[in-house]
């Protein structure tokens, strides 16, 4: 067989798509400031100058809408636009005239601009119910919720620092960390359908999808079953999807804690872990 040479492209490089300034001054920027919530101004060593309005979006996307912000982009900020790790929609451009134009068709069109400096940005969340068969809550839902409580911190700077929320829907929690972060928590063990398991799952898969090696088969009523080690299982609810009979999600007992103080790592600096503040508030 001929030598099959591993490919590993990871993300793809993201230079062919920048704005032609921030091409050109990549890693070359003096300063940067921000004439008003929602606008950032950086200017190059070159002498360059790139206006950058940020807009918030909804997570999960329709077509239509990405048409829509694509069309504005086209329209009103030179063609190009970028995503923000927290679901903000940002556009460049390269002249101060086109800031107020481009803001007002943003408006207008129901994407509110704001999100940077010392606002309420838009909350990170994690899949919810479309994309995850985990969850005990639609994060997306509770972070429409918010928002439109929060509207007004989204579009103002007068918050006394930045403020990053986050919400997740289990507590495995993909969503990472964040200065305040909302976390669906399960607080007691699976019931478990013992009449059920043996028609509907397949316990292998079951026992190995517990992190904590809590689920072990076992006879039930003469009949095959599983078992919970309650003094290990962490209440995740990772076993639920692939057997429904591991009954977790409660109206009682599935909650919303709040953990505060988290950050993830990047480029300029370690991660801080969250500390619980809160716990056992209404799904
Ligand atoms: S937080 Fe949990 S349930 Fe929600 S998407 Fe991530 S892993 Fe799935
Ligand atoms: S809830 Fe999580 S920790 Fe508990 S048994 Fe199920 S998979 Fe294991």
């Amino acid at each position: 067989m001929a030598h099959r040479t591993p490919i590993e492209s990871g993300a793809p490089d993201n230079k062919p798509f920048l704005h032609p300034k921030l091409l050109a001054n990549y890693g070359n920027w003096k300063y940067h400031d921000r004439p008003r919530p929602g606008v950032l101004h950086h200017v190059a060593h070159s002498g360059d100058e790139v206006w950058t309005v940020r807009a918030g979006t909804q997570r999960q996307m329709d077509v239509h809408t990405v048409r829509k912000l694509c069309d504005i982009a086209d329209r009103w900020a030179e063609g190009h636009v970028r995503f923000t790790i927290r679901s903000n929609i940002e556009f460049m451009v390269s002249e101060e005239a086109k800031v107020a134009p481009l803001v007002q068709a943003l408006q207008q069109a129901g994407f509110p601009v704001g999100g940077t400096g010392n606002s309420v940005s838009s909350i990170a969340h994690t899949q919810g119910w479309l994309h995850c068969d985990i969850p005990g809550t639609d994060a997306s839902g509770a972070v429409k919720a918010l928002m439109d409580e929060l509207y007004h911190e989204f579009i103002h700077e007068e918050m006394p620092n930045r403020v990053r929320l986050s919400t997740s829907c289990c507590e495995i929690n993909c969503g990472g960390q964040a200065d305040i972060a909302i976390v669906m928590q399960h607080t007691k063990p699976p019931m478990i359908n013992h009449d059920l398991v043996a028609n509907v799952c397949e316990r292998p898969a079951v026992v190995a999808r517990c992190p904590v090696a809590a689920i072990r088969p076992a006879l039930v009523n003469g009949k095959p079953s599983l078992e919970v080690d309650e003094t290990k299982c962490i209440c995740c609810g990772a076993c639920y999807p692939p057997c429904p009979p591991m009954q977790i999600n409660h109206p009682e007992h599935s909650k919303f804690a709040i953990w505060v103080g988290g950050k993830n790592s990047n480029a300029r600096g370690k991660p801080t872990f969250m500390k619980m503040v809160a716990a056992g508030l209404p799904n």
